[in-house]
């Protein structure tokens, strides 16, 4: 008897697939039990959060992001905290990240990248008038909704993994992505949130345009050093007024480089410009925000798990029809970071052969129960790749195998399914594909 899916539910939630893992939280898809309503949730370590020096600046932030109802900011609805875990409610975006596009079908024309861009500097500047500032801008937090609109995410969260304030009250860091990290930043000689926020977004709007990174090295002294100098060549498609936009943005010191009004008035930028019209703010409560930071016990919530059921038709079926929503939004375009297939095989076997099929690949394999781990001993261009499989009973015979990309390049997870796929031949019934075929019928 194989694994079968634990329903885990927190407050009015019904937890359900882990859809990314980033450096310090686990997000994970979600159903409000009440209206239905799709969730994602990132999880925190309660301990990480609430012992960081910045534990009064991220109570702040997440209680103003709270307040903040911007069309290209992912909302944030509530935040929940159990005796060991924070869970922080967001708006679900469903059309992937922005720079799957670009993987997929390489750069962008100016009108359409200029288009992201003003969506992105619109959500950025609100933010800052807030006094909530990014300082991890970069591809992972640029998602898109249903309608090809930018939703930021992250926004206020990133003081929780990464920086400490120091004595004189600028922020200091030390890791974070440094393609898109600003020189000053990486100088750590304390910068101001809202310059470097700017630097990222130029970082950005350059890839969207060249189709790749305006600083990029192997060695990451060279990295260090083209980005504190600025060094980098715009492509010949290029316009001029694009060249020296871009240029302004990617001014190496933070005193001189352009502000947010300055790009507001930029003649490349203000081209077909519209400023989104939407609701300023209304009542909302924040007593959540103050129960989590003041861990008040009273209003724990606790992670119950409800019966190992098998999973049964009804619950198959959910799940394909939610992969069908994502393609209305035209599948090709969208990079999958996860699949699935079914199996007829017995789940050992089905374990046993995912394990001789990766071992060759280069990956090492962690079992544990149904679950399993794959990584990658070879780091890749977002580090090494993690691929995690689960395989769950639908009915005596009938496995369903879910594949998802817990760390690395979506690219690189790619190349590797199609390697995996065809060793696994004799193992796979049907794969997702097929099943949303099925269901089309
Ligand atoms: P990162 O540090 O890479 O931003 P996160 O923990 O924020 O990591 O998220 C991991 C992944 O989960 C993201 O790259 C994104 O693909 C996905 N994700 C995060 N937030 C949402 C959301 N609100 N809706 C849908 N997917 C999300
Ligand atoms: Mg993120």
């Amino acid at each position: 008897m194989s694994a079968a899916k634990v329903k885990r539910v927190v407050g009015k939630y019904e937890l359900g697939r882990t859809i990314g893992e980033g450096t310090f939280a686990k997000v994970r898809f979600a159903r409000d039990s009440q209206t239905g309503d799709p969730v994602a949730i990132k999880v925190l370590d309660k301990e990480k959060v609430l012992k960081n020096k910045m534990a009064e600046q991220i109570r702040r932030e997440i209680a103003t992001m709270k307040r903040i109802k911007h069309p290209h900011v992912v909302r944030l609805y509530e935040v929940m905290g159990s005796k060991t875990k924070i869970y922080i409610v967001l708006e679900y975006v469903t059309g992937g990240e922005l720079f799957d596009r670009i993987v997929h079908h390489g750069r962008m024309m100016e009108d359409e990248a200029r288009k992201y861009f003003q969506q992105l500097i619109n959500a950025v500047d609100y933010c800052h008038s807030r006094g909530v500032y990014h300082r991890d801008l970069k591809p992972e937090n640029l998602l898109l909704d249903v309608g090809g609109n930018l939703k930021v995410s992250d926004f206020g969260l990133s003081a929780i993994s990464q920086q400490q304030v120091q004595g004189d009250g600028l922020l200091h860091t030390t890791c974070g992505t440094p393609n898109y990290v600003a020189p000053e930043v990486l100088n750590d000689r304390g910068y101001d949130g809202a310059t470097a926020d700017v630097w990222s977004c130029g970082v950005i709007l350059f890839v969207l345009l060249a189709g790749y990174l305006p600083f990029d090295d192997s060695n990451l002294i060279n990295l260090y050093r083209k980005i504190s100098v600025a060094e980098f060549t715009c492509p010949p498609w290029m316009s001029f007024s694009m060249k020296k936009f871009i240029t302004r943005i990617l001014d190496p010191n933070p005193m001189t480089r352009i502000t947010i009004p300055e790009i507001l008035e930029d003649e490349w930028f203000k081209r077909d410009y519209k400023r989104p019209v939407f609701d300023d703010e209304d009542e909302t409560s924040l007593d959540d925000v103050d129960a989590v930071f003041q861990d008040s016990e009273e209003h724990h919530v606790t992670e119950k798990r409800e019966h190992p059921t098998a999973m049964n038709a009804f619950d198959l079926i959910n799940m394909s029809k939610g992969l069908n929503l994502g393609s209305l939004f035209d599948t090709d375009q969208v990079f999958k970071r996860e699949t699935r297939f079914t199996s007829k095989c017995s789940a050992n076997e089905i374990i046993k052969k995912i394990e001789e099929a990766a071992k060759p690949l280069g990956y090492d394999v962690h079992k544990k129960n149904y679950k399993m781990r794959l990584e990658n001993v070879k780091a890749g261009r977002k580090g090494n790749l993690n691929v995690a499989t689960e395989v769950l009973q639908v009915a005596p015979s009938l496995h369903l195998v879910e594949i998802r990309k817990a760390k690395g390049d979506t690219l690189e997870f790619h190349k590797f399914y199609k390697k995996l796929s065809s060793s696994l031949e004799d193992v796979v019934w049907k794969t997702e594909e097929d099943m949303q075929k099925s269901d089309e019928k």
